[in-house]
Formats: C-alpha cells, structure tokens, sequence
C-alpha cells in the first residue's frame, strides 16, 4: 500500500483565522463595525469549559469582540430564555453560541429555536436546517462546513463523487451530508442499523466518519485513494496515557487512503475557524453587506 497524504487541518484552520483576522480589520476600518459573538456555558461541564474558553481566546485573537455568560447548573430554562431574548437584541452581538449538551432538565431544542436565526452561527435553528436542505442562504453548522471546506480544497470538485457518511446526527452527520448532496455527490448516510457497513465504506470515494467510536473504521473498508475525514474525538487510555482518537484506525487507514484527517489536528481546529468565519457572515449580513468570501 501507498501512504496517504495528511490534511493538515491546524495549518488549514490557522490560515482561515488569518483571512477572518484580516476582513475584520477591514471591516472597522471601513464602517466601523466590531463582530461580537456571545457564548453561552450552562453548568460546569469540563469538556464544554475547555471548548468554550478556546473559542473565546480565539475570537479576541482574530480582532473580535467575545462575550462570555456562566450560568449556574441550577439554572431555569425560564432564565435561559431570557437570556437569548437580551442577546438577540442587542446589536453588539452578531453571534449566539449556546454549548451544548445542556444540563438534564433544560430544553435544548427549545433554547435553540430561541436564538434569532441570523445570529444562529452553530446554524442549529430549525430555519437554518431546512435553508440548508432546500439550498437557500444559511447559516451552516461549524464541523462539518470545516469537513466540506478541507475536501474542496483538496479535491477540488466533488461532482459526482461517491461519499458515504457514517453518523446520522443534527449536528454532524445529516448537515455533512446535506453539504455534500449540494455539491452534487452521490451521499450514503450510514449509521448504528446499516447492514456491511464495511461494504457500504468500500464503496466510498469520499467516507466521512462521525460516530463517537474510538477506531472503529479499519483501512481494509476504505477504497483506495479514498479522501477520508475523521471527525470522531474519542479519549481512550493507551500504553498507561491518555489518548485522542478518531473514529478510524489512521495506523491501517494511512496506508489505503489517498488523503486522511488526523486526530488531533484534523477537523477539530478547523470548527472554531468555521464558528468565527460564520460570525463575521453574520456581522456583514446585519449590516447590510455582501457575505465575506
Ligand atoms: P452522536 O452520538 O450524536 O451520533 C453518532 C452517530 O453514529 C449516530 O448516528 C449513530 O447511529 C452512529 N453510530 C453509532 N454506533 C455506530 C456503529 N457501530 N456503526 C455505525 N454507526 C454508528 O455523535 P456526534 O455526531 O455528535 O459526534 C460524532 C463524533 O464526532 C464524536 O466522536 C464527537 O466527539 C465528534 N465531534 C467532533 C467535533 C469536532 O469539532 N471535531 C464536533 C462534533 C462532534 P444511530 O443514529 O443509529 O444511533
């Protein structure tokens, strides 16, 4: 076998920030206009702190305005709303970001379909799912416009591709595949019911793999030449260490594919750049101006 070529999505994603850095210059330059994006953290959840303290340091750092709102664990969903009716008016705030998952007893979905869908920047509101779906102007979800902007570059036109997309969540899988039909690949959602998935892999000039199963995809299901893209984040204790994984096995898929992801330092990266590169979209879109490109 060969050895793939590795996506860098660090290095991807630290050229975006720089793009992003460079157009929000401009903007206060020109029209004296700061993007803000406001981050919502419910609860003491470690994983979501680390994310939210990244994104924050991240969207100062490209010249933005971050705000950041802790609320207790104890919080209502009564305050909760509140909370996203201040932030959708005030005109400071282009961005609403609510960290998921939520503490058990608030209505994630509910919070969701609060946000004004133009500060929708996670592009979760159920208006941006179906602008997606029926090829209008949305806002589109972070992962996977991070997955779609690694394949262009790399592969140029998707056209006519095969692609099959293992996972079928809101938040990774169906947008994923959403993107990857308006490219006018041949998409396959496959998930936990599909039958040989390891056929259904085979099959794949373009697999992308969003399951939450440590190295669950082997190089022997992927095509050769395959472009593969690992979205999984999976911990798991190696050699006595704590580890980050994806959900294929890089090891034996480095040596089938064309291209791959790895982890860290595949799609990760490139998620908080796709969070700051839609909250510039929707400064210039509140303020009346042609979308970045
Ligand atoms: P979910 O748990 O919401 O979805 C997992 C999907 O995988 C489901 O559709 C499930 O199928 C499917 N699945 C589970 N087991 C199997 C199996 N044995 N064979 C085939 N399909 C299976 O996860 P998310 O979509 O939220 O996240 C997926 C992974 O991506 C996680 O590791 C997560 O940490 C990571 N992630 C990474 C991000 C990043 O920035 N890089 C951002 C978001 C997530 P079914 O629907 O039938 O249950």
């Amino acid at each position: 076998g060969g050895t793939a070529e590795i996506i860098d999505g660090k290095a991807f994603a630290a050229g975006l920030r720089a793009q992003i850095a460079e157009k929000v210059a401009a903007l206060k330059d020109a029209h004296g206009l700061t993007p803000g994006l406001a981050v919502v953290l419910v609860g003491e959840d470690p994983a979501s702190q680390v994310y939210v303290r990244s994104k924050g340091k991240q969207t100062v750092e490209v010249g933005m305005n971050s705000y950041e709102h802790r609320l207790p664990e104890t919080t209502s969903q009564d305050e909760l709303m509140a909370l996203i009716a201040r932030l959708n008016a005030d005109p400071s705030v282009h961005g609403i970001l609510v960290q998921l998952p939520l503490p058990g007893g608030l209505d994630a979905e509910a919070v969701i379909n609060a946000i004004d869908p133009a500060k929708d920047v996670d592009g979760f509101h159920i208006l941006n799912v179906g602008r997606l779906g029926t090829g209008q102007k949305a806002m589109v979800p972070c992962t996977p416009l991070g997955c779609l902007m690694m394949l262009r570059d790399h592969l140029g036109s998707l056209s006519g591709l095969n692609a099959v997309v293992v996972g079928r969540s809101n938040i990774v899988g169906k947008p994923m595949a959403q993107l990857l039909l308006a490219e006018s690949c041949t998409v396959t959602i496959a998930h936990s019911r599909t039958r040989d998935l390891a056929a259904v892999c085979r099959g794949a000039d373009i697999l992308v793999a969003a399951v939450g199963r440590p190295e669950m995809i082997p190089g022997d299901w992927i095509k050769p030449g395959a472009t593969v893209i690992d979205v999984g984040i999976n911990r798991i204790e190696r050699d006595g260490r704590n580890v980050l994984v994806g959900d294929v096995d890089f090891a034996s898929a480095v040596q089938v594919a064309g291209a791959i992801t790895p982890v860290p330092g595949g799609v990760g990266p490139m998620t908080i750049a796709c969070l700051l590169a839609n909250t510039l979209t929707a400064a210039c879109r509140a303020a009346g101006l042609p979308d970045p490109e």
